[in-house]
């Protein structure tokens, strides 16, 4: 598969490019040149195949030029031993639980086949790289799971200490072998400074294979994908059309979903549903893109008011916003509309939602209410509740269960390294690290 600059059409990349470049030279986002449609033939049967069997016909599809069908198979066999279930909550509606990975999040559908892709890569060429991540919760959790033990690839990752919830902290600090937690006193802004920084210091990155673990990386964007086939899969007999909301901040996950309906899925309808940081929905209603500063909400993991994968959404539209808007409708909701939803959906369906699976449910019903339209609606759950456990045991009022691996978790011993915000003494550190 051949990639292209949105910035700069003429700009090209080859996969291994794409993947550990993550950004172009100029900034712009890595697209697929031409996006090829999955036969008839497979969505005739799809629904009798598995997770795995469906990600491994969708890469294929996608990357058969660049990799065998047989690393293909080895690779999704390493990525995934997990699912993506699809659970009844209301008459037509369906969840989509994406929280079932190491890090209990859906990130760990796109981190999991970024570390199996550059491992396959840099076992090919020989080669090892030094990951360094910034992280404000969720990525890093996942980023750390999904690397770990990954042969040559090393991970560094800044968290600012205080500022992640224990659960999120425990998964980047209790890993150990190739994964090293720097616990930096400040804030997230600092943390993403110093790795910014470090990219840009020629002392560092002639001496070292310096690599970030993006979320617009078009590794973790093809991924998933994955699993609005599989959600396909499941409902297909319903004999309804399908619509999907997904909670977003980033849209690498909405983005994921155009990938999906541009290979062929049948999708009816996309929502995109935000939290206060509503660019999106905003641009939906009026025409025109207005990011602003992130707006602190409890769905944290939304909390973006400049989304990175903007350009890309909109790309698979040829930008046309009349395009983009038949296809998509946007909501957003605040605080308290999302533990609204909680507690109701608590209370008549006896199911416990997190604060982002809240919002997409709000949107999915908003949504249902204003087309009145007769069809399956699917929305993702992008992380497990109890990954906010103090959040959901205040909203609902009640205590919630905790999964016994986030207990084991819980009670093993962190191990960080504690760092200033000081880019010589980050710098010091690092290289004392990767000579070694
Ligand atoms: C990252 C994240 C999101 C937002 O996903 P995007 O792809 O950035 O839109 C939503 N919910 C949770 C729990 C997340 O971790």
């Amino acid at each position: 598969m051949i990639f292209y600059s949105t910035k700069t059409a003429s700009l090209k990349a080859s996969l291994e490019e794409a993947v550990f470049r993550s950004l172009p030279p100029d900034n712009g986002l890595y697209m697929p040149e031409s996006i090829p449609k999955m036969s008839q033939e497979f969505l005739d049967i799809i629904e009798n195949k598995s997770f795995k069997e469906i990600a491994v016909e969708i890469t294929n599809t996608l990357l058969g030029d660049d990799i065998s069908r047989k690393d293909i198979e080895k690779l999704i066999e390493d990525s995934y031993n997990f699912d993506a279930p699809v659970l009844k909550i209301t008459a037509d509606d369906y969840v989509l639980e994406l929280f079932h990975g190491p890090s209990m999040a859906f990130k760990d559908f796109g981190a999991r086949f970024m570390a199996a892709l550059m491992s396959y890569f840099l076992v090919k060429s020989k080669k090892e790289i030094q990951i360094l991540v910034a992280t404000s919760g969720d990525t890093g959790g996942a980023v750390a799971q999904g690397f770990y033990k990954v042969p040559g690839i090393s991970v560094t990752i800044l968290y600012p200490s205080g500022k992640v919830s224990e659960i999120q902290e425990k998964q980047l600090t209790t890993l150990g072998h190739n994964v090293t937690a720097l616990e930096v006193d400040g804030t997230f802004d600092d943390c993403q400074k110093l790795v910014k920084e470090a990219f840009l210091d020629t002392e560092l990155t002639e001496k070292f294979n310096l690599a970030s673990a993006n979320s617009i990386n078009i590794a973790r964007l093809i991924p998933q994908s994955f699993y609005f086939f599989a959600a396909y899969a499941q409902l297909k007999k319903l004999g309804k059309p399908l619509v999907f909301s997904v909670p977003s901040g980033n849209f690498g996950n909405l983005s994921a979903g155009l990938l999906a309906y541009r290979m062929g899925l049948p999708v009816e309808h996309f929502i995109a549903s935000t939290n206060l940081n509503n660019s999106v929905p905003r641009y939906l209603e009026e025409g025109t893109f207005e990011p602003h500063p992130s707006i602190e909400t409890i769905s944290n993991a939304m909390d973006v008011g400049n989304p990175s994968n903007f350009v890309r959404m909109i790309r698979f539209f040829g930008d046309d916003w009349n395009l983009v808007k038949e296809k998509i409708s946007g909501y957003f909701f605040n605080d308290e509309e999302t533990q609204e939803s909680m507690r109701e959906v608590f209370s008549n369906n006896n199911y416990v939602l997190c604060p982002h699976t809240a919002i997409a449910y709000r949107g999915l019903e908003e949504y249902r209410k204003n087309s009145g339209g007769n069809f399956t609606g699917v929305f993702l759950s992008t992380a497990h509740p109890a990954k906010f456990i103090d959040l959901v045991e205040e909203t609902l009022g009640k205590p919630v269960e905790i999964p016994e691996r986030l207990k084991l978790l819980l009670s093993i011993e962190k191990k960080s390294i504690k760092l200033k915000p000081v880019y010589s003494d980050f710098k010091e550190l690092l290289f004392s690290k990767l000579s070694q």
